[in-house]
């Protein structure tokens, strides 16, 4: 394991075998997760010698027992295993992951209507929270039938690549996905296009140019060409990049503002367009889908912030003096309205609810 590897990194590293961490929860038990991430592969509820719930046991039981030692009494009632008496391993065993999540979201939900968001508090909701959605992906966790060792299976994994420019695996990737059940792969540098068409008439089997990089989609070339989808996508890989991040942190807690965008109505957009997604943390090529499709339709980030305007009930001439306020360019009545309109609806938010909890 490295040392100063981001979650962004380890996600990538890990891919399927990702399990996210939480910021501001307690650092053992994080460590515990960061370690239990890195051997759960070839670990199952079926199998006796690799024990899912023995791996929790070695690993997750004793940082969590620490820590609950470690909370004051007033916090006790709100967890799901009592600090003398249970593991969550035991409990685990006597009713399933699934069980054992849900108890520790009821718990978690009650302590969040008293909460009054100490750090403390947030401490205790956020280790909760982690240990809540390691659960929830131990879940149904079926055996690793690899018989590779451990790191040699991780780097097989790896070249389960995804698209730079968005969620879709890359050429190769799709490649290797679709035809290891047909036999070997020749690697060939072959820069025909129709390479693959040929071979395939002379009855051979052999690796066409494949790109590493990217998906057929985003492939730079075609049939010689430039791609121009290739070239659109590559001139907003920065705003794409910024919103597949924005995407993962509000995924990451979806119950707050955390797009951390640097701007609180970009920051609200991401919380109420997230807030019912059925994507989890994990979802890494739907997410980048998402982000890829949001910068092809042109949701911009004063379009973000005009949605969220709008959701508060603002009209279209406030909406372009409040927008005027942080971008220096007000604008008026019409430009908001036209700007709205060109909206699709998937990116719209929920209509306003007057009493919404924030
Ligand atoms: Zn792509």
């Amino acid at each position: 394991m490295k040392i100063f590897e981001t979650e962004v990194d380890a996600s990538e590293r890990l891919g399927q075998f990702y399990i996210p961490v939480w910021e501001n929860s307690d650092k053992s038990v994080a460590n515990a997760i960061r370690i239990f991430r890195e051997k759960w592969h070839s670990y199952s509820e079926e199998s006796k010698s690799h024990s899912i719930i023995n791996l929790i046991k070695q690993v997750i039981d004793p940082v969590v027992s620490e820590y609950l030692s470690s909370l004051p009494n007033q916090y006790l009632s709100y967890c799901s295993i009592s600090r003398e008496k249970c593991n969550y391993s035991d409990l685990i065993k006597l009713r399933g992951f699934r069980y054992t999540a849900d108890q520790i979201h009821f718990y978690l939900r009650d302590f969040v209507e008293k909460s009054s968001h100490t750090e403390q508090d947030i401490l205790f909701i956020s280790t909760q929270d982690m240990l809540k959605s390691l659960f929830m992906i131990c879940e149904g966790k079926k055996p690793h039938r690899s018989k590779l060792a451990p790191d040699i299976s991780l780097k097989a994994d790896k070249k389960t690549r995804l698209c730079a420019l968005c969620g879709n695996p890359t050429e190769f990737s799709q490649f290797m996905h679709t035809w290891t059940k047909h036999g070997y792969i020749e690697r060939e540098n072959n820069d025909h296009d129709n390479a693959k068409d040929n071979d395939e008439k002379e009855g051979k089997k052999k690796r066409p140019d494949l790109s590493t990089n990217y998906c057929l989609n985003h492939r730079p070339k075609l049939h010689g060409r430039w791609n121009s989808l290739y070239k659109q996508a590559k001139r907003s890989t920065e705003q794409f990049e910024k919103e597949v991040l924005r995407l993962r942190r509000q995924i990451a807690h979806p119950d707050r503002h955390n797009a951390k965008s640097g701007d609180r109505l970009i920051d609200e957009y991401f919380y109420h367009f997230m807030l019912n997604s059925s994507l989890a943390p994990t979802n890494v090529p739907e997410l980048r889908n998402l982000a890829r499709k949001m910068v092809d339709y042109r949701i911009t980030d004063n379009k973000k912030r005009m949605l969220v305007l709008r959701k508060q009930n603002k009209s279209n001439e406030n909406i372009g003096i409040l927008l005027g306020e942080i971008t220096g360019k007000p604008l008026s009545n019409q430009a908001v309205s036209k700007a709205l309109g060109t909206i699709r609806e998937e990116f719209q938010l929920p209509t306003f609810k007057i009493n919404e909890k924030l």
